[in-house]
């Protein structure tokens, strides 16, 4: 991809859907087309040209100011950075005074999300797993080697906070925790932070880290979603938009920094209002989750946490073609109507009702298929049974 020319068709497939671009007025159904247009920038597996997402690269390259950051402290700017952002009550890996935004402080948020911090012990760390041991520990920046002597071949771990352990339970998770520091094996060269499997540091590469956030990235709604012919696109949309947890909700506008009288999920009164929590986890939204599926004769899932989740499961049926696709458009005949539902309640002062819901979802899935589907035969009262 390095020759200029091999770009061209990619710039005049932009320029093509740009020219014509207003985003102000851009209806889903507009955006759609977009999106389907930027879908060149998806990697080769994904069905894509391969070139690699703008926002993975941005993000890759931020990644390294912090990797490098980590290896090389004694450089003027890692000094200056600590000189700024140090504290001595910080226990972050990377120092970050919240109070100074700018770029620094985007890198370190971004750091958060990628768990770039985390010492790990196989798949997480050992303050995930141990945060007991965490909370009772009164150094909580002290090194590994400040907890170990080495004699001879072997390794002695010992229990060195301020804080002795007190009850049962935290000699129960130190005993736990060493059994698993009794397989570490350590060097004595010098801490240095490496990704992933490579083994020197001068292997960090930005395009791994990017390949890496491209997979990340594209693996949720490539794998859950499809684009389904049955339901109209503005709800494709929806349904897209919920897996990316871009749709408004309070606790979306609040990260925003929108002002609102309340955050909590308009169904229950009791939680933060999130895209997973409105649509599936709530216990208002599981009720009429459990009358659809029981509707659409499949078996009730043990737990529902998120939409992602949702469409997991009913990806895993093993039924007909058609069936699927029904129960697909079913289940964002759901999401649709219960996003709407939540709207109608905040911004009309309609009251909650699952009888409605319920009517609405078969109703409106009824329709989308009946218009949109070819299934002949299909008539209300097949449909009343889900007889497809
Ligand atoms: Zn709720």
């Amino acid at each position: 991809m390095g020759l200029i020319k091999n770009w061209k068709p990619i710039v005049k497939r932009f320029e093509e859907k740009l020219t014509s671009w207003k985003a102000r007025t851009l209806s889903f159904g507009g955006r759609l087309t977009l999106i389907e247009a930027v879908l060149v920038v998806a990697p080769k597996n994904k069905g894509g040209l391969g070139v690699g997402s703008l926002a993975a690269s941005n993000k890759a390259l931020m990644i390294k100011w912090l990797v490098r950051f980590k290896n090389e402290p004694a450089s003027l700017w890692a000094r200056s950075i600590t000189a700024i952002h140090g504290d001595s009550r910080c226990h972050s890996y990377i120092p970050l005074k919240s109070s100074i935004g700018g770029v620094w402080k985007s890198i370190v948020n971004l750091g958060r999300k990628s768990q770039i911090q985390s010492i790990n012990a196989g798949n997480s760390t050992l303050r995930e797993m141990f945060p007991d041991l965490y909370e009772l520990e009164s150094d909580k920046r002290c090194f590994v080697s400040d907890r170990y002597i080495m004699n001879h071949e072997s390794i002695d771990w010992f229990w060195g906070s301020g804080n002795p352990l007190s009850n049962a339970n935290n000699i129960e998770e130190w005993a736990a925790c060493l059994s698993i520091l009794q397989n570490v094996v350590i060097n004595r060269d010098s801490d240095v932070w490496l990704w992933k499997s490579s083994e020197k540091v001068a292997d960090f590469a930005v395009s791994a880290v990017r390949n890496e956030l491209d997979y990340i990235d594209t693996i949720k709604e490539t794998k859950v979603l499809c684009w389904l012919h049955w339901i109209p696109k503005k709800v494709n949309c929806f349904l897209w938009r919920v897996v990316l947890d871009r749709i408004a909700t309070r606790e979306a506008l609040m990260i925003r920094r929108f002002h609102l009288p309340s955050n909590q999920c308009i169904l229950c009164n009791n939680t933060l209002e999130s895209a997973d929590h409105l649509l599936v986890s709530c216990e208002t939204a599981k009720q009429v989750w459990l009358i659809i599926f029981q509707w659409m004769k499949l078996p009730i899932p043990s737990y529902m946490i998120s939409v992602v989740q949702v469409l997991e499961i009913i990806n895993s049926y093993k039924s007909q073609k058609n069936t699927k696709r029904a129960i697909y458009a079913v289940v964002a005949a759901t999401c649709w109507n219960l996003w709407k539902m939540r709207n109608e309640i905040i911004f009309k002062q309609k009251a909650f009702s699952v009888a409605k819901l319920i009517g609405d979802i078969k109703a409106i899935s009824f329709t989308w298929i009946k218009n949109r589907a070819d299934l002949g035969e299909l008539n209300w009262e097949k449909w009343r049974s889900f007889k497809i």
